[in-house]
């Protein structure tokens, strides 16, 4: 472990690691790639904010960052096929990237070895490897946008603004790269699914809905800032995070259903195998209460609706 230094209040170093690549739980399966400890985007409800716990992080989750240093990806051909997930446990584009240019290094050691890269971002900087990334087979990226509201947004993470976001969204469509709309995690009362799809389904191929899932130590400050901003929601918090009643999720997976049928998009409960949506009609992911659909096969089938 390398010294550590403080910039913009971040806690910063170097970490060395053997391997860049790591088998993913995820559902989608495949490898993911975190090339950061940490994420400054700081999100209040991030689940990856655990991580501190194996990496012996005592600070703040937002206010520190590793730089991982790795070995040179050997044999990048043998991801040919396979789903890579880059920042599932960080952003590979937060602010420090623009400086360390880690997630550009797993990109070019990546290139030309027919790997699916699956990019999750809430940030404009992925804008930056456009070039690089039209050399790719495969790729998407995806950004996470829960509300349009910038207020919200801003009280919720310390990643670039929703219009970046959007803008970003449009110049990499545009270019000819799959991209995603992440609607997650939707904020029971708060997040409007239906404006969002509004806004961007000329500019993705793909609309994924995950529920918010309290769990860990920040149901606390999510309960908090409910009753202290949106006092009137907070029953309804209180039913589905204390009482476990999915009435209200349930609602919003028929109304995505339906918001799916009137705008002839498929609604499907899992976006694989890779493919491309006819302009203004993105596939809808139902991903509610997505700990339910099944892992290993990749069959996208609930193994019981919410
Ligand atoms: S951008 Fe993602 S990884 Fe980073 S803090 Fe937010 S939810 Fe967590």
């Amino acid at each position: 472990m390398e010294e550590q230094v403080k910039e913009d209040n971040i806690l910063i170093r170097e970490v060395e690691t053997k391997n860049i690549m790591t088998k993913s739980t995820l559902p989608v399966g495949g490898y993911s790639v975190n090339p950061y400890v940490g994420c400054t985007h700081g999100c209040k409800y991030c689940y990856a904010s655990f991580m501190k716990r194996f990496t012996g992080h005592t600070e703040p989750w937002g206010s520190f960052l590793d730089i991982k240093r790795w070995p040179e990806i050997k044999n990048p051909w043998k991801y040919r096929g396979q789903r890579v997930v880059i920042g599932s446990v960080t952003d590979g584009y937060n602010p420090q990237e623009e400086h360390f240019g880690n997630t550009r290094r797993v990109l070019e050691q990546l290139k030309g070895s027919g790997a699916e890269v699956l990019i999750c971002t809430k940030s404009d900087l992925v804008v930056r490897d456009l070039e690089l990334l039209k050399t790719m087979e495969k790729v998407t990226v995806s950004w996470s946008i829960n509300t349009l509201d910038e207020q919200f947004r801003a009280d919720m993470d310390h990643a670039v603004s929703i219009e970046r976001r959007l803008t970003a969204m449009k110049q990499v469509y545009d270019a000819g790269i799959r991209t995603v709309c992440f609607i997650s995690p939707v904020f029971p009362g708060i997040t409007d699914f239906e404006a969002i799809f509004e806004k961007v389904r000329n500019q993705c191929d793909l609309v994924w809905l995950e529920n918010l899932n309290l769990r860990g130590g920040f149901k606390k400050d999510i309960m908090e800032y409910i009753k202290e901003k949106y006092p009137n929601l907070f029953p309804l918090y209180d039913a589905i995070y204390n009482k476990k009643d999915r009435s209200y999720f349930q609602m919003l997976e028929q109304k995505a259903e339906q918001m799916a049928k009137q705008n002839d998009c498929l609604f499907v409960d899992n976006e694989l195998p890779y493919g491309r949506a006819k302009k203004g009609h993105p596939v809808i992911v139902d991903y509610f209460y997505h700990e339910e659909i099944r892992g290993s096969e990749n069959t996208g089938k609930r193994k019981t609706r919410i």
